[in-house]
């Protein structure tokens, strides 16, 4: 069994979080320490720790990840200028929450893709 993160507590509301979206399948909400003017995250209900994780059964859940980031895009009003929308896995990507999270992050110019240091 995995672990539970911070995020199946912001999942059942039991902690304070500026929440967007939320159904039977994900939830939304804005991340704490924005990287950008816009930064939001989207998460499964279930807790899926990794992409790695993920399984041919959670195909449904992942496409609402897009659909809903595709939809607050747009409520967000950075769909036309665009956006980028982000999954770290494990050490090397960068990963600290081990509940997969989409970050969807915008409202200004991005830059390049990829910032190695
Ligand atoms: P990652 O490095 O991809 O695992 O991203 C984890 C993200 O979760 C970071 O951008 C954090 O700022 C964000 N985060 C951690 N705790 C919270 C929280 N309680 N509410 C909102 N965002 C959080």
């Amino acid at each position: 069994m995995a672990e539970e993160t911070i995020f199946s507590k912001i999942i059942r509301q039991e902690i304070p979080t500026e929440l967007l979206y939320q159904d039977d399948l994900v939830t939304a909400f804005r991340d704490i320490a924005p990287q950008a003017k816009t930064h939001i995250l989207i998460i499964p209900n279930k807790l899926i720790p990794t992409v790695n994780d993920i399984e041919e059964s959670d195909e449904l859940i992942m496409g609402r990840l897009f659909t809903v980031a595709k939809q607050l895009a747009k409520e967000e009003g950075i769909a036309e200028d665009g956006f980028r929308l982000i999954m770290n896995c494990n050490q090397h990507g960068g990963q600290e929450v081990y509940h997969i999270h989409m970050h969807l992050v915008g409202g200004q110019p991005l830059g390049k893709m990829l910032a190695l240091k």
